[in-house]
């Protein structure tokens, strides 16, 4: 064991060295450090992110997981997802976790910790005392994804595309219909969603 292996292993141990990091350095979270190997998506420094964001691996990984929809695996100190994905992906991720668990709702300071009170978990604020019950990203995925794949909804026509589709706008995003006309009110499934376009399918 090195000196330096040790030195590591005593701050683990304590965790001050990584509290000091993170006041000193206002939270920088490193980049992850991708890069793919047959479908899977290896993050080679999530050690590294982990110590940052200073919560327990498991909930972070179960977080990813869930948003990601995909199994997650950690080797050492690197986070092994079943399929591809974008660092920027990661990225966000990690920064909506950042949100709900680490960055005090009021005076945004990383350097909080999470305490229990019964059932309910407390997002406590080292820096100004804020206390706040983890908000749950439940609420904030409500409003981002108004329209899934495969659901159905009922919509009306507004418009006529260039390839004779129809199109209608519904909560933000526009539906492409073929076989619709303009002033119809139909229900659709929807199959494919990017961005702001969703392409679907009528059913009824
Ligand atoms: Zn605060």
């Amino acid at each position: 064991m090195t000196s330096d292996d040790y030195f590591n292993l005593l701050n683990k141990a304590n965790g001050n060295f990584s509290d000091l990091n993170r006041t000193q350095s206002r939270l920088k979270i490193p980049d992850p450090d991708v890069i793919y190997e047959g479908k899977s998506t290896i993050v080679r420094n999530f050690g590294d992110i982990l110590e940052m964001i200073n919560r327990p691996e498991k909930s972070v990984v179960k977080f990813l997981s869930v948003e990601l929809g995909i199994g997650i695996t950690i080797d050492g100190s690197r986070m092994i997802i079943n399929r591809k994905v974008s660092p920027e992906i990661i990225q966000d991720k990690i920064k909506k976790y950042m949100d709900s668990f680490v960055i005090c709702y009021e005076c945004g300071s990383p350097d909080t910790e999470i305490q229990r009170l019964g059932r309910v978990e407390v997002l406590v604020c080292k820096a100004c005392g804020a206390q706040h019950s983890i908000r749950m990203d439940k609420d904030l995925k409500k409003t981002e994804a108004d329209i899934e794949e495969g659901k159905k909804y009922t919509v009306t026509i507004t418009e006529s595309g260039n390839s004779g589709e129809g199109k209608a706008i519904y909560k933000g995003y526009t539906i492409l219909v073929p076989g619709a006309k303009k002033g119809e009110t139909v229900t659709v499934l929807i199959r494919k969603i990017r961005r702001k376009v969703a392409v679907s399918e009528i059913v009824k």
